[in-house]
């Protein structure tokens, strides 16, 4: 029988990104291949995002074209999963190109669902009832360890380089920020098993992955408790760095909330775990933070990173902030333009406010900032973050740093003449500065130390490497 084909659309951020790694690889071990088209495809898995609005109509204008697609070839299964699928459920199902509806909490039954659908060409829904319900709670751990024991598949979005993997430590959210629709797609933080978590870096080791980055939608949040024991992200950290073969781990997301600095701790004193957190404050305004429900002060999030520095001198520092909240001021955004000012991040990302539905901020705030002011704000935003890179990242000219290769850069062939025909390379450091350079493509996945000769804002250029000059 010919290998049937996946085509795989994966929106929204890392954690779906390693769903999708996972579902692929599933569908792999039942013999499909991916592919890059569409058009050749038998199944088309759209993994989605609720986050923004803005995903969530992408998800719909590709769902206009699988049903154009649908009518020239009538045996294409199209499943939808993920966050989208879990919030609108059976009117995701009613859409003509539709074939499977699975939720972030039924990933592990993505496989079967296909399978009968094949057969059936019947339209199939699975997602969770009251997902924050202590019965749904209990579903959901149990299955989302399902969904992580599957073997990842190494050439989706998450996994494409082959050096480094994603590993979940953590799923769900219990904080409920008034603006964001995670905790009602998600559910419930469930932390996995260390035993689990260790398990599967060990083998991702052997298979030649050097870097381990520990996923979680407050990764910080993570416990689990085990007999006396309850082993927190510090204790994770420490072992997966263990591990032979594992050269760098890190973690993403944290939450300024219940941040323990046994983290930060177990960061400087051992050099596997990588300087770099991405911690994201969202406004410098109390009164916004109030309303997003954040949980914090700006001075305690300042008190935070400085503690951090103190700690870990040198760490490198990444946010999130949202623009345009409701009822935010030009005083409450020259705050937050003070808080980027003072924490001086590595780099930031800026969203502008848009309400998703069934959260605290859509049903109980007016939306009150224009899109015009959304938009200046934003530009104003990013433009001192920047500002503040560009200075920060001249210190690093003439030095030498490590990087770990992940492949060509997006311009392979620049500057390639003159660098004895080696291709502009792209690699991170471990404080996660992005660094281009020439260099013999032999490198990828490997530890190469380069020289740095031009910063800009986000990217530092490094000199080749002495031997390949
Ligand atoms: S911490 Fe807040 S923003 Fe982050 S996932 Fe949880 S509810 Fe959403």
């Amino acid at each position: 029988m010919p290998t049937r084909k996946i085509h795989l659309k994966s929106f929204g951020c890392q954690m779906n990104k390693l769903d999708s790694s996972l579902v692929v690889g599933a569908l792999g071990e039942q013999g499909y291949e991916l592919t890059d088209t569409p058009e050749a495809a038998d199944v088309i898995v759209v993994n989605t995002c609720s986050v923004r609005e803005n995903a969530e109509n992408r998800v719909f204008s590709n769902l206009g074209h699988f049903k154009y697609l649908k009518k020239s070839n009538p045996n294409l299964r199209v499943a939808v999963i993920g966050c989208m699928a879990q919030r609108l459920g059976d009117e995701l199902l009613a859409h003509e190109a539709v074939d499977i509806v699975a939720g972030p909490a039924q990933l592990h039954e993505v496989p079967a669902l296909i399978a009968e659908a094949m057969g059936d060409h019947d339209k199939h829904l699975s997602v969770s009832e009251k997902i924050r319900q202590p019965a749904a709670s209990e579903q959901v751990i149990t299955d989302s360890h399902k969904l992580d024991d599957f073997e990842l598949a190494y050439d989706t979005d998450a996994n494409h380089i082959k050096s480094q993997a994603f590993i979940r430590a953590m799923r769900g959210c219990n904080n409920f920020c008034t603006y964001c629709i995670v905790p009602f797609v998600r559910g419930p933080e469930v932390s996995r098993p260390p035993e689990a978590i260790l398990e599967q870096a060990k083998k991702l080791a052997a298979q030649g992955i050097q870097q381990i980055t520990l996923l979680g939608q407050t990764v910080n949040s993570y416990q689990y408790k085990a007999g006396e024991k309850t082993y927190t992200l510090a204790d994770l950290l420490g072992q997966v760095s263990e591990i032979d073969g594992i050269g760098w781990v890190r973690f993403i997301t944290s939450h300024p909330g219940r941040f323990d600095t046994s983290i930060l701790k177990v960061m400087a004193n051992n050099p596997k775990v990588c300087p770099y957190l991405h911690i994201p404050a969202q406004s410098g305004s109390d009164r916004i933070l109030k309303a997003m429900n954040r949980g914090y002060t700006t001075q305690q999030y300042i008190d935070l990173m400085d503690t951090a520095r103190a700690i870990v001198p040198g760490i490198a520092i990444a946010g999130d902030f949202i623009v345009g909240f409701p009822g935010e001021t030009d005083d409450d955004f020259e705050q937050t333009v003070e808080l980027v000012r003072r924490v001086r991040y590595k780099n930031a990302f800026v969203f502008k406010y848009s309400p998703r539905p069934d959260t605290h901020s859509e049903k109980k705030l007016e939306d009150t900032v224009s899109d015009e002011v959304k938009q200046q704000r934003n530009a104003k935003l990013l433009e001192v973050i920047s500002e503040i890179s560009a200075e920060d990242n001249e210190r690093f000219l003439g030095k030498e740093v490590e990087v770990l290769v992940e492949g060509l850069s997006k311009k392979p062939n620049l500057n390639r003449a003159e660098n004895n025909n080696n291709p502009q390379l792209i690699g991170r450091t471990a404080h996660d500065y992005i660094v281009v350079f020439n260099g013999p493509e032999s490198l990828t996945g490997q530890f190469a130390r380069v020289t740095v000769t031009k910063t800009a804002p986000l990217t530092l250029f490094a000199a080749p490497r002495p031997s390949t000059a």
